[in-house]
């Protein structure tokens, strides 16, 4: 077609522009044909523009909604941005620039280089979670969940970041330190609205069951909902008749060997018994230094262990009815169960370590360890001792019975507990969704009338959030003074915004729908495009968005407002893109790589063939510039096949060889075991291997100084989802409609029969030589053909020749 170069300059902004003024890539409004939802995690537009990760998650699933159109799906691919936040607010109070502001900016320059890199997003339906239209509707649902008993204001301990001024949720505090700016995390008391996730604990554990996410993903939802069964026990204090200490434990069995029960500090019981607790200001002083310590310090780190005793204060053991000690130690979390546990150090390695600190007694119970060096933990399974009468049952036996002994009693009850905790929903910051709720000294909580939605977020001067960790908003007075909804009274507005984690806990929904005003989707199209079939996301987001919004999904679901009870059919995850040097891309370490570089030298399509193929996807692998140039190599050869085009040998069209024209049989089965290949590879994920057997395939024709037409347009059929640019100037210069609806490209499995079998030829055992002989050779005729090979005769000289063997794809020759 040309002799040209190939220049990805060129022809990229041609194809990228034929594809937005044809909006191609739209979803049909129809609802006629079999539709696909493509869906991957909407960024938060930084500053600081795309990185080269992002692209791998959206080139993956670029590439599998442009096959689904091809195989005549309506696809819905579509993009936005989860751009409330602190990093923007950070930023806008650096600079000055109010926080719209920026994010308007960072916006546009995000989408400009999606744009860039050729992605086939339907650009028509983006949402932005800050915008007022798109907002009214997160504040829409947080008020479904208040009207349901499902969003509290409660008074807690809570993560909060010194740095940030703001309050943390578990899932945001990683080893011990902020997410988000790495800085110093302590526990606060703050007044903040949770949202009860945890009544939703058995719902996302057991809708997990049915859904195809990768079995990491699965495990780690699971581990953190961290179902367990047990029995909650209520230990009475000697001489109190109210102020029971109840503790939760997976192990009642051991109850005969709890010797001794731990508070956490902030445990509310220390105040309620302060006027018999002998020993107070030892008791208040502890407390007062575990405050400044982490969840994380007071867990994982917690080598040296500490505690007071209450002195003057003694539980009852319910089941040998003695009293024990109680003391207060901050490797007990309130947060975590009860707040309590009864401390059984003969099975527990935390409670034997504490005992042994302070002589505490230790008391075997399960038989089998050696208590006097170390915790008995391995005691799952053993019989019963020192137990009363449990002695010489089996654990689970034993489990069952003081269960039930328990529960005659009154003095305990079987309970499934989950590891999950309650969801912090609010922040002491301006960037974020406000809360639609009224304060009224005479109602209480209000919410606002859906009619008054979007509440939007009031203009304030000063947004920098205060020293005492009050939200911005306060200082919006005339927003915050308002009248109550219900009574007409003077009220005043929640001045707490959202977390980060509200606006994406529903966006895929918008997606189906994202102009309406009368609803947040339409139901018909809520039944047509839900689930989502494939949703691609980093890991990191495992127990945090994707669990929020499965909870709000599920929601929806119970209050009938979605069609289907989860979200997300299909759940997968890309490994991360390193530095060069390996290690994790980052300013500071001066290794970050801008993809607008890489598209400027290379080209998007280069950049997007180098992103899958540099590794397996789901593994985090190390960025090369060079690795990314031999994709663009590889490219300039695709290109220059359209030199070696040859019209294909007489009649070949007319053969039983199939619907076109092939080069020959051989080539034949070689295109269209390449098809096979991509087409399950694709599917699969294993786009570095898909790539590779179109490299192999293009290495074919090289080798073969040919191809013809129909050759090359089903390799560009197979390329096109990775690199679509080129693949399409290279068609369009055939002579054909436009790849992106062609039909995809269909193997014959009877093509991929081979013609040849390989065979190592062996002289007395030893190999000597290879050939290739034709499939349909008999014993005979592949005797004949190896022993008129030109490599043989210097090992049969002056031997006599006894026997041939062929077995499988192996002759051996038998000389002596
Ligand atoms: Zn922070
Ligand atoms: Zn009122």
């Amino acid at each position: 077609m040309t002799q040209e170069r190939y220049d990805p300059a060129g022809l990229e902004p041609k194809w990228q522009k034929i594809w937005e003024e044809s909006g191609c890539f739209a979803a049909e409004s129809a609802h006629d044909k079999p539709k696909y939802y493509t869906l991957i995690e909407f960024p938060y537009p930084s500053g600081n523009g795309l990185h080269v990760g992002h692209p791998r998650s959206n080139t993956a699933l670029d590439i599998i909604s442009r096959k689904r159109r091809m195989e005549g799906y309506n696809v819905l691919f579509p993009m936005g941005y989860d751009a409330f936040g602190l990093p923007t607010e950070n930023y806008a109070l650096a600079t000055g620039i109010h926080p719209a502001e920026v994010t308007r900016v960072n916006v546009d320059k995000f989408r400009s280089q999606l744009k860039k890199l050729g992605f086939s997003f339907d650009y028509s339906r983006e949402v932005n979670t800050t915008d007022p239209n798109y907002y009214k509707w997160t504040q829409w649902i947080f008020l479904k969940l208040f009207a349901a008993g499902l969003a509290y204001k409660t008074e807690m301990p809570i993560n909060f970041c010194n740095s940030c001024k703001v309050g943390l949720a578990n899932e945001e505090v990683k080893d011990g330190a902020c997410e988000r700016c790495g800085g110093e995390v302590v526990r606060k008391v703050k007044s903040q609205w949770m949202l009860r996730i945890t009544d939703y604990a058995e719902k996302l554990l057991d809708g997990l069951d049915h859904l195809d996410f990768i079995e990491r993903v699965k495990t780690q939802q699971r581990n953190w909902i961290g179902r367990s069964s047990g029995a909650q026990v209520r230990f009475e204090i000697a001489g109190q008749a109210r102020n029971d200490i109840l503790v939760y434990t997976t192990r009642p069995d051991t109850l005969f060997g709890a010797t001794y029960m731990v508070l956490a500090p902030e445990h509310p019981l220390v105040d309620a018994l302060a006027g018999q607790i002998k020993n107070r200001d030892a008791v208040l002083a502890y407390r007062a230094t575990a405050a400044f310590k982490s969840d994380f310090e007071r867990s994982e780190l917690n080598k040296d262990k500490t505690g007071v005793p209450l002195q003057g204060i003694s539980a009852i053991n319910p089941a040998t009815g003695r009293p024990i000690p109680v003391w207060i130690s901050d490797y007990v979390l309130m947060g975590y169960g009860t707040g309590a546990i009864m401390a059984v150090p003969g099975h527990d390695d935390r409670d034997w370590a504490f005992a042994r600190a302070f002589g505490l007694p230790i008391v075997e119970v399960v038989a089998g360890g050696d208590i006097e060096k170390e915790a008995y933990t391995d005691c799952e399974s053993g019989v019963m001792v020192n137990s009363g009468f449990l002695n010489g049952l089996q654990v689970p036996e034993a489990i069952a019975a003081m269960t039930a002994w328990l529960a005659e009693r009154g003095l305990g009850e079987y309970k499934v507990n989950f590891k999950l905790r309650d969801w912090v929903f609010s922040r002491q910051r301006y960037w974020g969704e406000p809360i639609p709720l009224v304060h009224c000294p005479c109602c209480g909580w209000v919410p606002l009338p859906e009619s008054e939605l979007p509440l939007v977020l009031p203009e304030i001067e000063n947004f920098y959030p205060a020293e005492d960790g009050s939200s911005p908003l306060t200082r919006a007075v005339d927003w915050v003074k308002t009248t109550c909804p219900t009574c007409g009274g003077p009220a005043s507005r929640e001045t707490d915004t959202m977390p980060q984690w509200a606006g994406s806990s529903w966006y895929f929904l918008r997606y189906l729908d994202p102009h309406n005003d009368k609803v947040f989707a339409d139901p018909k199209e809520l039944a047509y495009w839900l689930p989502v079939d494939w949703y691609n996301g980093g890991m990191e987001h495992t127990t945090l968005h994707l669990l929020y919004s499965r909870f709000w999904h599920r929601f929806l679901y119970d209050i009938g407002q979605v069609p289907v009870p989860e979200p997300y059919q299909k759940r997968t995850s890309h490994g991360m893109i390193l530095g060069e040097n390996g290690e994790k891309m980052s300013k500071s370490r001066g290794n970050v790589v801008n993809p607008d570089e890489i598209v400027a030298e290379l080209g998007a399509d280069s950049f997007r063939l180098y992103e899958m193929f540099m590794g397996a996807f789901d593994q985090p692998i190390p960025w090369s510039t060079n690795g990314a140039r031999g994709c663009k190599r590889f490219l300039d050869r695709v290109w220059r096949l359209s030199d070696m085009l040859a019209t294909p040998p007489d009649g070949a069209a007319a053969t039983p060889l199939g619907e076109g024209g092939y080069t020959s049989r051989q080539m034949r089965g070689k295109v269209h075991a390449c098809i096979k290949k991509v087409s399950e590879d694709y599917e699969r994920m294993k786009f570095n291997t898909a790539i590779a057997a179109m490299m192999s395939l293009v290495n074919d024709f090289y080798a073969q100084g040919s191809l013809t037409p129909e050759e090359l347009r089903i390799l560009l059929l197979l390329l096109s989802p990775v690199a679509p640019h080129i693949c399409e100037e290279m068609n369009e210069a055939l002579g054909h409609q436009p790849l992106h609806h062609a039909p995809w490209p269909k193997y014959d499995e009877a093509a991929l029969i081979a013609d040849t079998v390989e065979y190592g030829i062996q002289v007395n055992g030893k190999l000597r030589a290879r050939a290739e002989l034709g499939a349909e050779l008999t014993p005979a005729e592949i005797e004949a053909a190896v022993l008129a090979l030109p490599e043989l005769p210097p090992f049969l000289e002056g031997k006599t020749l006894r026997r041939v063997i062929v077995v499988r794809n192996v002759v051996n020759v038998v000389v002596n």
